[in-house]
């Protein structure tokens, strides 16, 4: 059975977006800690979450995923900037212990002209600040499309911030399919050897998660435009290869197309269906 779901709003509360997610079919979801442009988070009310678990746990839910704010960039080269995103990061990484062994995603961020080295760098200080050690959640780097200065394009760059990382153990990748084609990996007509390239360079066993997103543009094209599963350039007979990988089907798989909640329930269900 595939762990599937796709981001929700959790503007109702914890135990609202697990009651959406078992309407939808969906047996894990996607959430953002705060407003997407960033801002404070609300209030964690203890029985709201203690819901959620409950319902997760007689569910069958896998783990679920935060998403950092997209404005969270730990490597501009504005002082500022990269102290509003360790400032987020490190009330969201306290915040994630309320949900306890569940995954923690953020964008690496884009240098801003400093280069690639300069901003894996500060990256990395801040992840080893803002971790610790008693911490039960994984913190994801998601791969990313090469937008501008964005780092993560490439594995290597998410590698060496993964060597960087003092709670190595606590740290992962979550891959995006959208990302990593628009990046130029070939899941097309290459994903196992896509993958073994991420084996080599990073190590599967890091990989533990999947944003399953279609792309509205070309290979390689470093864009970032999410599309509806099968109405993209990647297609679905690559979708069903991807989901069927005994390397990403245990893995929470995660939808982020552009679609409303009956969308994503017809989404799910067609994965299901293609799942072997
Ligand atoms: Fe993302
Ligand atoms: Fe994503
Ligand atoms: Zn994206």
């Amino acid at each position: 059975m595939l762990n599937i779901g796709c981001h929700l709003s959790i503007s109702n509360g914890f135990e609202a977006i697990g009651k959406q997610a078992l309407q939808i079919g969906a047996n894990t979801f996607q959430f953002f800690t705060r407003n997407p442009r960033g801002g404070a988070a609300r209030k964690i009310d203890q029985a709201d979450v203690d819901a959620l678990t409950q319902l997760m746990r007689e569910n069958g839910f896998s783990q679920i995923l935060a998403h950092a704010p997209y404005t969270m960039n730990l490597c501009s080269s504005k002082a500022e900037t990269r102290e509003f995103a360790f400032n987020t990061l490190t009330d969201d990484l306290e915040r994630m212990e309320y949900l306890p062994g569940n995954l923690y995603n953020f964008h690496p961020g884009s240098h801003t002209g400093q280069g690639t080295e300069a901003g894996t760098n500060q990256i990395i200080d801040a992840l080893n600040n803002a971790m610790f050690p008693k911490m039960k959640t994984t913190v994801l780097l998601e791969t990313m499309a090469g937008k501008g200065t964005e780092v993560g394009g490439k594995f290597e760059e998410l590698a060496v911030i993964i060597d960087g990382v003092k709670y190595n153990d606590k740290i992962g990748v979550c891959l995006d399919t959208c990302h990593v084609f628009d990046a130029g990996y070939d899941i097309v007509n290459h994903f196992d050897e896509v993958l073994d390239e991420f084996d080599k360079v990073i190590g599967l066993d890091r990989l533990k998660a999947v944003h399953l997103n279609d792309s509205m543009n070309y290979l390689g094209c470093h864009k970032d435009r999410h599309q509806k599963i099968g109405e993209g350039a990647i297609g679905l007979e690559a979708f069903k290869k991807i989901i069927n990988n005994c390397h990403i089907n245990k893995l929470p798989i995660l939808l982020e197309t552009p679609n409303d909640i009956d969308g994503y329930a017809r989404e799910i269900k067609l994965l299901k269906d293609m799942a072997q």
